[in-house]
């Protein structure tokens, strides 16, 4: 891409990168996505792993709380299944065309602005891809960072529950948790725990000291402050403790976060006559 040479130009700017998540994310709640995604889930609880249909909705929703996925809660508590079949049957079946639509809004402030962007998501290839693809957004990043790309080496239904020594374990995620019992620990690797972090930044190449994110998960945005990123939470307006900017949309970056164009104005550039000119027709 043509704005891939300009973003060396603004490596004294504040921000080097924009790493953002997808899910809620760069589309919202309101769509319905991801309510049928928690359906799929529930589904796949009763159907392919034979879950008492009374236990799973509180089930689903403790998993998650404590393992940053339900799946990989599920792996944690000892349930044993193919990654791609969940997969397909989780994320496969969604009805993506009916849920989502193109965002030119969304497509023009992300190529309006000069600084890396990357996808950090918990999520499989194959989902990223479909919701990037609709959205029409797919050629604004730089790299894309999924389940696969965290959890390489468990890409087949492999589990000794010993293959992977930095295991995520739920406990010590929430303040409220310090009095529980250790949980026991699950091979997956996803937000927001810090060594998904870690393996993101090495893989994306990226100064947490010089990036921004954005997520609709609260959790995901403490640990990212705690990994010294500068955070973004997007699906609210309510700034709380971790989060250092709060939007109802990703379509408010630009009101929230002016100064992402600003470096671009103010930089001596044969883009910076456009840019600004850009800027000015959409204030
Ligand atoms: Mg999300």
């Amino acid at each position: 891409m043509e704005y891939e040479n300009d973003y060396q130009q603004y490596s004294n700017s504040k921000y080097e990168c924009l790493l953002f998540d997808v899910d809620d994310t760069l589309y919202p709640y309101s769509s319905g996505l991801s309510l049928q995604c928690t359906k799929n889930i529930t589904e796949y609880m009763i159907e392919k792993l034979k879950i008492e249909e009374s236990k799973v909705p509180e089930m689903c929703v403790q998993l998650y709380k404590d393992y940053g996925t339900t799946m990989s809660g599920l792996r944690a508590i000892g349930y044993d299944f193919d990654y791609d079949d969940y997969h397909s049957y989780v994320h496969g079946r969604l009805p993506y065309e009916e849920k989502l639509r193109p965002d030119p809004v969304l497509r023009n402030l992300l190529h309006s602005l000069p600084i890396r962007k990357v996808i950090f998501s918990n999520a499989n290839d194959a989902h990223v891809a479909t919701v990037l693809r609709i959205l029409g957004i797919e050629d604004c990043f730089e790299r894309i960072v999924t389940f696969e790309s965290l959890n390489p080496t468990h890409e087949s239904n492999v589990s000794d529950g010993r293959e992977n020594q930095e295991s995520n374990v739920g406990s010590g995620m929430d303040s409220d948790a310090g009095a529980d019992p250790p949980l026991p620990k699950s091979p997956v690797i996803c937000k927001p725990f810090e060594n998904a972090f870690e393996q993101a930044f090495k893989i994306a190449d990226i100064n947490p000291k010089k990036t921004l994110f954005f997520d609709d998960s609260l959790r995901n945005l403490q640990t990212a402050k705690c990994m010294n990123l500068h955070t973004v939470l997007i699906g609210s307006s309510h700034r709380t403790t971790g989060v250092d900017y709060a939007l109802e949309s990703i379509h408010n970056i630009r009101e929230a976060l002016p100064e992402l164009w600003e470096e671009l104005a103010k930089a001596e550039s044969p883009y910076s006559g456009q840019a600004a000119i850009e800027t000015t027709v959409r204030a």
